[in-house]
């Protein structure tokens, strides 16, 4: 049965694929035309299901499963609807398509606790450079700063929101509020660790905290001809050499990932020596303190390097965000219902942020990852195995199982 279960919920999600604004590819960003189109195509399924459904002010898709008494407290599922530029199909919809079908699964009966699936109208960034618009409205933290924000044509957050037939000036309408048990997201992986170890499922401790940060290398431009190596001031050789610092000091320190994704050399001719090189920085580890030390002793490595040739080096940090730690109590919850499938239980931290770390800022939350197939992701070549999603399905109907045993709503 949850193999036949299985099969529709990855034949709903490349359906959804379909919905796109660009033909032959799948991109749908926050409020596109192509959003309605998903959302017309999941909400009969849902109220097929038993739920009451609505779209929220900021877009989320909100399908309320009610409790067997009023007055009970609610456990949301979900994850984003949104996707990257030609996107897979499973990445963020996966999540809801899979909540659907366990509220599906449970063929109308009704638990102690409300069940509200949640189809996040934007995690991945793309339209206005900021993330989890949709979890944001959620919890509380969708700011005025947020809704003028404005896309490559202008439009602001708010107008994106008016344009689909919605009111900016309800969006704190969003807000959870009650007795909130607590944030289940199942995902895929999105990296390799899983089909390495050749595990259908992961259960998320937490996601990695992240620093970024922008490194100057200043030294003097010239001519490439007549200017002699040993009198040279070569800022991109400084940066250069720096690089490979932070790529050694990752890989030789567990559970660190560095990137210098962005370099810029001035003045960029092929006969000037560069007299300014820009380059960024992505750090991330589960630990903030690891994270930090790695920081500070990158910023310091980049000091010594150009104090040694010659150069000037300057930096500024655009973001620190803390680790998020997911729920023990939600997270042993999915251990148990792991190990009750038969499956080995293993625990890994997501490099990559969800909603799920914007959700726990107002509730416990907890995260399962679904095997990405060679670990590709944000791309069509995107997949999923029927068999691990059936087991996915097997896992979050135990998980309901507990929750509903557990008398936990009723403390
Ligand atoms: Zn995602």
């Amino acid at each position: 049965m949850l193999t036949t279960k299985a099969r529709e919920v990855i034949r709903c999600c490349q359906l959804l694929a379909e919905c796109s604004e660009e033909p032959g590819f799948t991109t749908r960003t926050f409020l596109s035309p192509p959003m309605r189109n998903v959302h017309s195509q999941l909400t009969p399924w849902m109220e097929g299901s038993g739920m009451t459904v609505g779209v929220d002010h900021a877009g989320n898709l909100r399908g309320v499963y009610a409790a067997a008494s009023p007055a009970s407290p609610r456990l949301f599922i979900g994850s984003h609807l949104d996707t990257v530029t030609r996107a897979g199909a499973f990445d963020g919809v996966l999540g809801v398509v899979l909540a659907v079908a366990l509220v599906d699964l449970l063929e109308g009966r009704r638990l102690p606790f409300t069940i509200e699936v949640v189809g996040f109208s934007e995690e991945e960034g793309v339209r206005f450079g900021v993330p989890f618009i949709g979890s944001r409205a959620l919890t509380g933290s969708l700011d005025e700063d947020l809704l003028g924000r404005r896309d490559a044509e202008g439009c602001s957050v708010a107008d994106a929101i008016r344009d689909y037939g919605l009111d900016p000036s309800c969006v704190g309408q969003a807000r959870v509020e009650g007795d909130l048990l607590g944030y289940v997201e199942f995902h895929i992986e999105q990296g390799p660790v899983l089909d390495n170890l050749g595990l259908p499922l992961g259960i998320v401790d937490g996601i990695v905290g992240q620093s970024r940060l922008t490194v100057v290398f200043s030294g003097a431009a010239n001519h490439a001809g007549t200017t002699p190596m040993s009198a040279r001031r070569d800022a991109l050789a400084g940066a250069a050499e720096w690089i490979v610092a932070v790529e050694r000091l990752a890989r030789d320190t567990p559970g660190l990932v560095a990137t210098v994704g962005q370099i810029r050399a001035l003045p960029g001719a092929v006969n000037v020596i560069p007299g300014r090189c820009q380059t960024s920085l992505d750090v991330r580890h589960p630990d903030d303190a690891v994270r930090s030390a790695a920081v500070a002793s990158l910023i310091e490595r980049a000091r010594a390097i150009a104090s040694g040739r010659g150069l000037e080096m300057q930096w500024d940090t655009h973001l620190e965000q803390r680790s998020t730690a997911m729920s023990p109590l939600l997270t042993s919850m999915l251990d148990r219902a792991v190990a009750h499938g038969g499956f080995p239980v293993h625990h890994l931290s997501s490099g990559a942020g969800h909603d799920a770390m914007i959700m726990a800022s107002r509730m416990p939350a907890a995260m399962l990852f679904v095997r990405s197939p060679q670990g590709v992701s944000h791309h069509p070549d995107e997949a999923v195995i029927e068999e691990d999603v059936a087991a996915a399905l097997a896992v979050g109907w135990q998980f309901l199982e507990e929750m509903a045993r557990s008398g936990r709503w009723s403390t």
